[in-house]
């Protein structure tokens, strides 16, 4: 098959079009459109929350028992951002997962995480059959591909859960409390990145982590979601 001829049919397959403007681009966001895209500067290295001064930790880190060891993510759930996420998780793009662990893995790099396997938040049946794929497991598998580090599930669903969307922190909690369990024949030690979507009230990633740490010998767990989004 010529170049011509393989480019034209990627481009039927995945048309690059900023999903901001409309115009052809590399990615899916186009050049001027990306840098309107705001980033966060200053922000806890375990939650996210925006931070003054010189702090690394914010006040409730650094007095809540720690579940994880590190947290990064791309952007406030906010603005243009919103947009973006909208577009992964709704309108079947899951190609958007490539663009924003490219974002993820510079940032990891920055932080000098020392990984050894990826994994990621399982979604439950419903929403499964309903959207048709896993949005975290596209994160999962791109940011393995970008940072070259294998990748794959180690946690499944126990229990059917409901979204965590329509209720508040404690209904989140006990709504996700030992919902999930580790796949049994995964042998996986060493660090482990967990990745999800978006990071809310952190109920489903507390439990997940706590999970992965009674079930596995490991040292390290850092999470990583595409967004943070402040409540
Ligand atoms: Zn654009
Ligand atoms: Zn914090």
């Amino acid at each position: 098959m010529s170049f011509f001829l393989k480019d034209l049919l990627f481009e039927i397959l995945f048309p690059t079009r900023c999903i901001f403007c409309g115009k052809y681009s590399e990615g899916f966001v186009c050049k001027s459109c990306f840098e309107k895209l705001k980033f966060p500067k200053n922000y806890c290295g375990m939650c996210g929350r925006p931070l003054t001064g010189s702090l690394e930790i914010c006040y409730n880190c650094s007095k809540e028992k720690k579940v994880w060891d590190s947290y990064e993510f791309v952007a406030y759930y906010d603005g243009m951002w919103k947009e973006i996420i909208a577009s992964f998780k709704f309108k079947n793009k899951p190609y958007l997962a490539d663009f924003i662990s490219q974002i993820g893995k510079e940032k990891i790099l920055k932080r000098e995480w020392r990984i050894d396997y990826i994994t990621y938040v399982p979604l439950s049946y419903r929403a499964l059959v309903y959207r048709g794929y896993n949005q975290s497991e596209y994160i999962a598998h791109f940011l393995g591909k970008n940072l070259k580090i294998p990748y794959g599930p180690l946690l499944y669903l126990k229990k059917d859960i409901k979204p965590q969307k329509s209720l508040n922190l404690r209904e989140r909690e006990k709504n996700v409390l030992n919902a999930f369990g580790v796949i049994e024949d995964k042998k996986v030690s060493g660090n482990i990145l967990l990745v999800d979507d978006v990071y809310t009230t952190g109920a489903t990633l507390k439990e997940c982590a706590k999970t992965l740490r009674e079930n596995l010998s490991l040292n390290k767990i850092y999470v990583f979601t595409a967004v943070r989004a402040l409540i």
